[in-house]
């Protein structure tokens, strides 16, 4: 890529978390530059923020809309080709419309909006407009997830039969949001957050990355969730059974309140011919367990030629030097950056680009979220994931 793709970041400012990841992600392979944004709730620190992302004190705006306004009014040259959406869930479907109104590609933070409704209505738009829309669920960019995901598809395991995926974090054991925890307060509350607490943070997570790797999708659920921080509204606990279609059987588990976690996503899938496994705590590390056989260490590595094609194109160092979290975000916006070049060049994107979440995933996110509300407050035993 000779030019790089211009970036707007929506979120992002002082003492936020998520937004900065992304802006290192975004500019790791020298594809992207960020020009502008809007990085705050608060129009002072947003045009602050220009001092801390290095860009022009002029496309530092002071809210969003003023951003989409002006940079749609700049040259075809110099405006952004793409937002990122980095703020707190109930601002991810205004900011997104309004960008895919304005003709920006987007790569909008999970869960997609707080209402499957609203994930509808973003979806139609996305269709409608042919822009591209990246999820990040963050988990799908790891080296190893795409291993793992092309071991299933060249069917190595043979018939998938079971998948177990748990999601276990500590950081709400304690009324975090009542301490004036920024991250913890704005999570705690259904009007800025959505229905799903602990579901919508880290479920979404747990039920996408097991989608993405088996590539097949939940037909039915049973689920209980649990709120057992006194006083939270929302929340903190979840155990979900899954059936598959095609009859693979599921557990998912996620909880935020399981003390002295971190984030310790594990995901187990088992066929007739034999199983995988992979751990975020060891993300460079895929195991291969086949019926019979010893267990098979695979490990990332951009010299490994034993590893898929795709599972190389989304490494950058040789074995041994271990890649993360940042990398795995950063493999989301690499791929993004090449697709818009070739659309860009009037050119047919390479599906090896086109290997990220998309809105429509976030659809099936928020389908998750209100399933397992409905299935855990109700008496049948199975509900349908559709309808
Ligand atoms: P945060 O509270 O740390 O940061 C939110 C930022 O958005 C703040 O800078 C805030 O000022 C800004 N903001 C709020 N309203 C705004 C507005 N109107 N205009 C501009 N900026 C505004 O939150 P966070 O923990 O970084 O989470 C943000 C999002 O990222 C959430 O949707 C969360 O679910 C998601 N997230 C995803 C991952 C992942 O692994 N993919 C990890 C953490 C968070």
């Amino acid at each position: 890529m000779n030019k790089k793709i211009k970036m707007g970041l929506v979120g992002g400012g002082p003492g936020s978390f998520i937004g900065p990841v992304h802006f290192r992600a975004a500019i790791m392979d020298g594809h992207i530059e960020l020009v502008c944004g809007a990085f705050d709730s608060d129009p002072v620190q947003s045009k602050a923020s220009a001092e801390i992302y290095n860009i022009s004190p002029k496309r530092a705006y002071g809210t969003w809309e003023e951003m989409f306004e002006k940079e749609n009014s700049l040259p075809e040259n110099e405006k952004m080709d793409m937002v990122a959406v980095t703020t707190p869930n109930h601002l991810h479907f205004p900011i997104s419309m309004k960008a895919l109104e304005n003709g920006f590609h987007v790569v909008c933070e999970k869960p997609v909006t707080v209402s499957l409704d609203e994930a509808k209505r973003l979806a139609a738009m996305v269709d409608d407009t042919g822009l591209l829309f990246a999820l990040t669920h963050t988990y799908t960019g790891y080296p190893m997830v795409k291993e793992a995901k092309h071991l299933v598809s060249r069917n190595q395991l043979g018939t998938i039969r079971k998948i177990v995926v748990e999601y276990p974090q500590g950081w709400l054991s304690t009324p975090l949001e009542k301490t004036g925890n920024q991250q913890a307060e704005w999570r705690s509350k259904p009007e800025y957050n959505g229905p799903g607490g602990c579901l919508g943070d880290i479920g979404v997570h747990a039920e996408n990355l097991a989608e993405y790797i088996t590539g097949l999708q939940i037909d039915e659920l049973c689920a209980d969730i649990n709120s057992f921080v006194p006083g939270r509204a929302l929340d903190d606990d979840t155990s979900v059974l899954l059936r598959f279609e095609g009859g693979a059987r599921g557990v998912l588990w996620a909880t935020q309140i399981a003390a002295g976690e971190e984030n310790n996503l594990t995901i187990r899938v088992y066929g007739e011919k034999g199983g995988l496994e992979w751990r975020q705590h060891d993300p460079n590390t895929l195991l291969l367990k086949m019926l019979d056989q010893p267990v098979q260490i695979l490990r990332a590595g951009k010299n490994y030629s034993n590893l898929s094609e795709i599972a190389r194109w989304n490494l950058r160092i040789p074995g041994g030097h271990p890649e993360g979290y940042i990398e795995a975000f950063a493999n989301i916006y690499k791929n993004m950056a090449h697709a818009i070049q070739q659309r860009k060049e009037n050119l047919p994107v390479d599906p090896a680009y086109l290997d990220f979440p998309t809105v429509h995933d976030g659809v099936r996110g928020m389908r998750f979220i209100e399933k397992v509300i409905e299935s855990a407050a109700g008496s049948e035993k199975w509900i349908k994931f559709q309808g």
